[in-house]
Order: C-alpha cells, then structure tokens, then sequence
C-alpha cells in the first residue's frame, strides 16, 4: 500500500511555513523538477521528487489561505486515525520515559489519575515546548505498525518551534501496583 505523503511533505515546508516561504518552495521544486534535471540525476534521487502534479496540487491548496485551512482540518482529522496530535514532518523519535512527569492534583489535595508529561524542546530549547497528558494520549496514540510488542506512538509538535517528536511508550499494565 502506498502511503500518501501530505502536501507540506511534498512542498518539503511545515504547517509553520508562510505563504512566502511556501511560494519559493514551490519555486525551486519547479526547477528540480524540470525533465531536463531528472535525466541527469541518478535514480536514487529520481524516486524521491514528486510528479509535477503532485507539486502543482500541493501548491494549489498551501498556496491558497481559505484551501490550505480546510486542508489542515483535514490533516487533523486524518491524524486522530493514525496517531498523529499535531501533524508535521519529521524524523526524531524518542521515549516518554525522556519526559519529565507530573502528577496532577485536584484542588483539594486528593490525586487524580491523570499524568501530565513535559519535555525540553532540543531545538528551541523551550522548557515545556511538548506537552502530552494521559487525556491526549488515550485519544491519539496508535499502536505502532511493524511492530508486536505493543508499543504506543504518537506524533507532537513543539508549541514555540516547529520541531516535532515522534513519542514512543508502552501502555502502563493496569493490574500493576493494585
Ligand atoms: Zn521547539
């Protein structure tokens, strides 16, 4: 199965990306793409440009305010069924064990159930750029496919950055500590 790369991925921009930034992406794709080029790429670099309307299509949406917010819904959407809070392009993974945990209290002392998890942002360097709680977490991560050890992921962007961290965990075993 062929899975369909976002036209952020295509455009090689984030949802941080302006309208400008976008616009010369576009630009210089156009330029790569040109047949000319690709002929004389090797064929490693030749399966990773995307077709010329692939690029076309992705700059028709980002390119267009009212299109590129309906499509951002979209991607949201499309996120909560893959495990993915807060869409973006990226490659870092790392373990929630990275993260710092915080029990929640209630206001009158008593503890609740829910943990809340903060980490540093090692680009921006932001103390709490990523945030997940336990709330979040039931609601987006997936399994990992490719694996069979149960383990959890689920995708986050940094809040002051556009960095973003693929979370990986494994479910707490629920008869534990009973
Ligand atoms: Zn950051």
């Amino acid at each position: 199965m062929k899975s369909r790369r976002t036209h952020y991925e295509i455009l090689n921009v984030t949802s941080q990306s302006t309208l400008l930034e976008i616009k010369q992406a576009y630009k210089e794709l156009l330029l790569n793409t040109h047949p000319d080029k690709i002929q004389s790429n090797n064929t490693h670099k030749i399966n990773k440009i995307h077709s010329l309307d692939d690029i076309k299509e992705a700059y028709r949406v980002l390119g267009d305010d009212k299109l590129r917010k309906q499509y951002d819904t979209e991607l949201l959407e499309d996120g909560k069924r893959k495990g993915i809070y807060k869409f973006g392009d990226g490659v870092d993974e790392v373990s929630l064990d990275t993260f710092e945990t915080v029990e929640h209290t209630h206001n009158d002392g008593t503890e609740s159930d829910i943990w809340h998890y903060y980490r540093k942002c090692p680009r921006c360097q932001v103390a709490d750029g990523f945030k997940l709680d336990d709330n979040l977490l039931e609601e987006f991560a997936v399994v990992c496919e490719n694996r069979d050890d149960g383990m959890y992921q689920v995708l986050i962007q940094c809040d002051s950055c556009s960095l973003w961290l693929k979370v990986q965990f494994f479910a707490a075993d629920e008869e534990e500590q009973d």
